[in-house]
């Protein structure tokens, strides 16, 4: 990911890529003071920025999510999924190697 900083606000982004664009229409991206940020045309890959200061929240809200998760015998983190049967905990390491699941 590039950054971009804003050079009105000073407003620091990251610029996330999209490759094979869903939209493939072009757009230019602004800052949220209206500073021009960022453009592509159509027929190149999607962009999008986000803050740098929400994507380090978002990161961390996730983390903090991850760090409840039980760990599985073999040490690895589980990892919520569901299934036909509800909801439960599975190896991270599935289906590459170990299968056990807890129940949520
Ligand atoms: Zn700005
Ligand atoms: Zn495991």
């Amino acid at each position: 990911m590039r950054d971009i900083i804003c050079s009105k606000c000073n407003t620091e982004y990251f610029l996330q890529h999209f490759k094979m664009p869903l939209k493939d229409k072009g757009d230019t991206l602004y800052c949220k003071c209206g500073n021009e940020l960022y453009s592509y045309d159509k027929g190149t890959d999607d962009y999008n920025l986000i803050e740098v200061g929400e994507y380090r929240r978002r990161m961390q809200a996730l983390e903090e999510e991850r760090s409840k998760y039980p760990f599985c015998e073999c040490g690895l983190r589980m990892v919520p999924r569901s299934g036909p049967y509800g909801k439960f905990y599975g190896c991270s390491k599935y289906p590459r190697g170990c299968k056990k699941v807890i129940k949520r």
